[in-house]
């Protein structure tokens, strides 16, 4: 069964609203995002829960307007297949998780998940740039260590970032795949999320969402880095 969690701001006519839907054997987080113009859509990371994000999103009537990746592990684009056939909307990627993307269908194999072959990425995610979406926009922030083209998604208006398999409650992104690397990714998260605010939400690609000071206070992965490195 889907998990779905719901969050909104404070700030009144001004919402961002992000729901997870969890599933698959290694219980991945797609997400939906809805856009403060309670109109648009955006899918991140369609998992195996996608087809319950798309109901959702038909239900609640809204255009999906992009599916966005943080990164190309095959749990997190396996339901690219159904999003792009439904949705139409262009499909974002780092180039440096391309090679990732292509051979998504050999990496389900090995896993033993199902994975049709994946429509090519339609836009190349570039470091940096903000995307604007249904009044809601996102910084694109490259994140890599988990995977070699890994971004997150910073909220410009709104105390949360969407982080894939950076960090976790209490844990962080493996580094023991091909590709991966602990220092890079230990990096990424001492650099780009534990300098975002505390009270900064963070959405993972698996478990539950978390927030900055949580874990820079109590995420054993990371007290090493304690004496206010990060300040
Ligand atoms: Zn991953
Ligand atoms: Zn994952």
């Amino acid at each position: 069964m889907p998990r779905i969690d719901s969050a909104s701001s404070q700030r009144e006519g001004d919402e961002i609203e992000i729901l997870t839907f969890a599933g698959g054997p290694f219980v991945q987080n797609t997400l939906l995002v809805v856009c403060e113009d309670g109109r648009t859509g955006l899918l991140i990371d369609p998992g195996a829960a996608t087809p319950e994000a798309l109901a959702a999103a038909r239900e609640r009537e809204l255009e999906i307007a992009a599916l966005l990746l943080t990164h190309a592990h095959v749990d997190h684009v396996d339901g690219i297949p159904a999003a792009k056939a439904e949705t139409g909307a262009p499909i974002h990627l780092h180039p440096l998780d391309q090679p990732l993307y292509d051979n998504a269908v050999e990496w389900a194999a090995f896993f033993g998940v199902p994975c049709d072959p994946l429509p090519p990425p339609d836009v190349e995610l570039e470091p940096g740039v903000n995307l604007s979406f249904g009044g809601s926009e996102f910084e694109v922030v490259f994140v890599p260590g988990h995977a070699p083209g890994h971004v997150m998604f910073v909220s410009t208006s709104h105390p949360l970032a969407i982080v894939g398999d950076v960090i976790f409650r209490g844990s962080i992104g493996r580094t023991d795949l091909p590709n991966s690397n602990y220092g890079v990714l230990m990096e990424s998260i001492r650099s780009h999320v534990l300098t975002l605010p505390a009270e900064t939400r963070l959405y993972p690609g698996h478990g539950p969402e978390t927030n900055v000071g949580l874990e820079r206070g109590t995420n054993p992965f990371l007290l090493h880095l304690n004496g206010s490195r990060w300040a």
